[in-house]
């Protein structure tokens, strides 16, 4: 129940106005226009930063220089009053929108009640009720059972702890291009070394690296690749040993990469015929991203374990593993856990998040963005073959930049074009093995026009930038 000061303080945040002269409030209100009123950064910003590389680490990286005040709809405005184009939502966590009003005033009332009584010490039902909500929404016709967590990073490591306890055995494996995280287990898991291992390791042991799908480069079928990854798993480890296999069902940072038709289904039957845990890392797929609530779906494939964070609670840290009843009931009481995991605040967060998701309509509009982007991308790969592949689900699509003559990876010009694009404006994200991908995550409430004034500057920039072949 909202209670008085709660309604005021909802009032004050649908009204930009009441607070013109401080900072802007975020949310669907905020005015949405790309607006440059300095170069960027502007002084305000500028002098963020300064303090910023004073006082926080080098490690600690960022790629958009401007210092957020508000975001909202399709738009981050800075401190300097400069209005951004967000093509990124804070990497696929804002799928909602920033400050979604639902979101905002569950975050209020909530805070406003308690904000932490650790749940192995006194539950609370809000936690109980995102784990329904979880066990209801992901695939699989049979009981689930989920555990909350802080980050993504964190429930990949509870999913393979309890992926052990399980089945007894230790050895994991994961994919060429895979992404799970910088904990010491993940990294161990995550495929690039450049910018997420170099120099950090000793990484865990009996972690075992396959190669998946990536029908771009490999040329290979479904049936092709998953023979390949067979071959590897029985050979390299031995069913007997293996208790997870973890995979993206749409690598993200490796690139945006859709297996090919009938690899992942052919995994999970592997999977199943051999005891093995299959683990869908949904950590960045999750929550309505491809148009479907879980990409899983799209695939056809029903995951013993997933994991899931980003998108799952408007911005609030909060993550999560659901998955078979007897699975994650294998470790004994006290087992999993943690001091600050399903707080009550990103709780409350995320069933305002969820029950957006699924009554506004989210995942239908995923499937018109990603249509939309499709298209446009489509239409400037015509005239330009250094656009070698456009591929992905709903808002979650990606561009990859190649020499045409080679078919060779051209991260110069995927990096030229992204900081092109940021200077004017529109903060869009790259990724990649080969760093050589463009990728397109808007928050699901961004606007058609917005979107298409975002590729209008992004094709300009390429337009702008010499093949960098030869070069
Ligand atoms: C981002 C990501 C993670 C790590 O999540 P954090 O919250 O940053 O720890 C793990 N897996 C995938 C697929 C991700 O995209």
């Amino acid at each position: 129940m909202l209670r008085g000061r709660d309604v005021r303080s909802l009032e004050a945040m649908s009204t930009i106005d009441a607070q013109a002269d401080t900072l802007p409030l975020g949310g669907p209100s905020l005015p949405q226009e790309r607006r440059l009123v300095t170069e960027l950064p502007g002084p305000r910003s500028a002098e963020i930063l300064a303090r910023k590389a004073a006082a926080v680490p080098a490690g600690v990286g960022h790629t958009v220089p401007v210092a957020a005040v508000a975001a909202g709809g399709g738009v981050v405005v800075d401190a300097d009053g400069n209005s951004l184009i967000d093509l990124g939502s804070g990497i696929a966590v804002t799928t909602v929108g920033s400050a979604h009003p639902k979101v905002a005033a569950a975050i209020a009332a909530q805070a406003a009640q308690f904000t932490h009584t650790c749940f192995m010490i006194s539950p609370y039902e809000s936690y109980v009720e995102v784990a329904e909500a979880l066990n209801r929404l992901t695939p699989g016709d049979f009981a689930k059972k989920s555990a909350l967590f802080n980050s993504g990073a964190e429930a990949v490591e509870n999913a393979i702890k309890i992926a052990r306890k399980y089945t007894g055995r230790q050895a994991v494996v994961a994919f060429d291009h895979g992404y799970h995280g910088r904990t010491n287990l993940t990294m161990a898991l995550t495929a690039k070394a450049m910018p997420y291992k170099s120099g950090f390791g000793p990484f865990a042991p009996e972690v075992y690296r396959a190669q998946a799908s990536y029908p771009f480069r490999d040329g290979l079928s479904g049936a092709e690749a998953a023979a390949r990854t067979i071959l590897q798993l029985e050979k390299q480890i031995g069913a007997d040993n293996l208790a997870a296999v973890i995979i993206e069902p749409i690598q993200g940072e490796g690139g945006f990469i859709v297996p090919a038709d009938g690899y992942l289904p052919a995994i999970v039957d592997w999977c199943r015929a051999n005891g093995v845990v299959f683990i869908a890392d949904e950590v960045q797929t999750g929550f309505g991203r491809t148009g479907a609530m879980f990409a899983s779906e799209i695939f056809g494939i029903v995951p013993d374990l997933i994991t899931t964070a980003k998108g799952i609670a408007g911005g609030m840290p909060l993550a999560a593993v659901t998955g078979r009843a007897e699975i994650m009931d294998a470790s004994h009481s006290g087992g999993l856990g943690g001091t600050y995991g399903g707080n009550p605040v990103a709780c409350a967060a995320a069933l305002a998040a969820i029950d957006a998701y699924e009554t506004e309509g989210l995942l239908e509009r995923a499937a018109e963005i990603g249509a939309l982007l499709k298209d446009r991308l489509s239409a400037i790969q015509a005239g330009d073959p250094r656009l070698g592949d456009i591929r992905g689900h709903g808002a979650m699509i990606a561009a990859e930049f190649v020499d045409p003559a080679t078919g060779a990876p051209d991260a110069a010009l995927t990096g030229a074009v992204a900081k092109a694009a940021i200077a004017q404006g529109v903060i869009v994200l790259t990724c990649g093995t080969f760093g050589n991908v463009i990728r397109f995550l808007p928050p699901l409430t961004i606007g058609d026009d917005l979107l298409n004034e975002g590729l209008d500057v992004i094709a300009a920039a390429l337009a702008a930038h010499p093949s960098s072949a030869g070069a």
